[in-house]
């Protein structure tokens, strides 16, 4: 099947759940297709290592600084919005159409089609509701999609949902969940648990890992506090603060350095061997305090076959089933958290079924292979 000619477009320079997502559907893409990113950085680098074909054009910062959840400020962006949008309908001529990645993609591409640009597929990974966007910012999202955006492709029900109750047209949307390639899971070398457990100098210490930028919603100092009820167990951080969200780090590094966690808990900062980290631990957590639109990392954590616990909103409760392929608890409670990790580290083998299972589901319901279909069908309808 030829693909179709996609200009995907992206304003992030670094690698957060959105672009190592986009990067999947650029690397089955990149013969007919083509990546505009608004900021150089790893997300380029990643993408020319998949020998995708890359356009770089730098935006004018008062764009790369608006926060969704901003109010009017966002209005101080407008002229570089506008320059954004002639970039886009210029680069896009030679395509069939416009796909765009983030918010300010989005924006600026939606803008572009007053312009003479080419149709404009939303591929929308958040959950628009105030936690996240300001209510101007969600009334210009959901009227820009409404009036000028021929698909809204959702990564999850729970993002679709909150599209729709913004307001969003529900005739526009298509659920698109991601997939993740299980190879990089399953062809790890044997010892690499082992090297990684060595090099954190833990024995056979017990370990739970999140693997998340650090950023105060996605919850690492929830399980740090569980920590305090476990006295034994190591925690592993890995991720590191991508949207200028320094600060958190720091209070985390400070409750890492309190006497009765000193030295169980391991910052790695942002790391390319998720897989292998998954697997040198027992446990993968996922402690979001507020609805994750799709949780790459809990799929990843169930093709390493770790039993996984996550936080029970967003698009968390559609990729675990609670007892069955994972466990759910609810978001921001340390001591549910702590719970249920004592009893999966006192059960091993309930632990190795549950990850069996979670497994299983994972590579049947989230595959790489899915996410291909899923999208070239819904690009094929515009
Ligand atoms: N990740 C990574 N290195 C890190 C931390 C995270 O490659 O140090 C990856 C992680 O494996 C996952 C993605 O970043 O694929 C995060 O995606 P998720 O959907 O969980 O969250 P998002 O960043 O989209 O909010």
């Amino acid at each position: 099947m030829k693909r179709r000619r996609v200009l995907f477009v992206d304003h992030a320079a670094v690698l957060g759940g959105a672009e190592l997502s986009l990067l999947d559907l650029a690397t089955a893409y990149r013969d007919t297709s083509e990546v505009l990113l608004f900021a150089d950085g790893p997300f380029r680098e990643r993408l020319e290592a998949a020998q995708v074909k890359v356009k770089v054009i730098p935006a004018p910062q008062s764009i790369l600084a608006v926060k969704t959840s901003g109010g009017l400020s966002a209005v101080k962006a407008l002229p570089a919005l506008w320059w954004m949008a002639r970039q886009i309908a210029a680069a896009g001529r030679e395509f069939d159409l416009v796909h765009a990645n983030s918010q300010k993609a989005f924006i600026a591409a939606a803008i572009a089609t007053l312009m003479g640009g080419r149709p404009v597929v939303w591929h929308l990974r958040d959950i628009v509701t105030a936690q996240h966007f300001s209510s101007v910012n969600r009334a210009i999202a959901v009227f820009l999609a409404n009036h000028r955006v021929s698909q809204v492709l959702v990564n999850s029900r729970a993002t679709g949902e909150a599209f729709i109750a913004a307001g969003g047209r529900k005739d526009l949307v298509t659920l698109v969940y991601n997939g993740i390639g299980s190879d990089p899971f399953d062809n790890l070398a044997s010892d690499q648990s082992a090297q990684i457990r060595d090099q954190l100098g833990i024995g056979d210490a017990p370990l739970v890992g999140v693997f998340s930028r650090l950023s105060y919603w996605k919850g690492q100092h929830i399980l740090l506090e569980a920590l305090q009820e476990l006295p034994n167990v190591h925690a592993l951080l890995v991720g590191k603060a991508l949207f200028g969200e320094a600060e958190y780090a720091s209070r985390l590094e400070a409750m890492a350095a309190a006497p009765e966690l000193a030295g169980r808990v391991h910052m790695l900062g942002f790391r390319n061997d998720v897989p292998a980290l998954m697997s040198a631990g027992n446990i993968v957590v996922h402690t979001s305090t507020e609805p994750e639109p799709f949780g790459r990392v809990i799929v990843e954590g169930q093709l390493a076959k770790r039993p996984v616990v996550a936080a029970a909103a967003g698009g968390a409760v559609e990729l675990i089933q609670d007892g069955v392929t994972g466990h759910l608890v609810p978001p921001g409670d340390s001591v549910a958290l702590a719970k249920v990790i004592g009893n999966l580290l006192s059960d091993p083998i309930a632990a190795d079924r549950l990850a069996e299972r979670g497994y299983i589901h994972a590579k049947d319901t989230f595959s790489l292979e899915s996410l291909l279909t899923a999208f070239d069908q819904a690009l094929n309808k515009v």
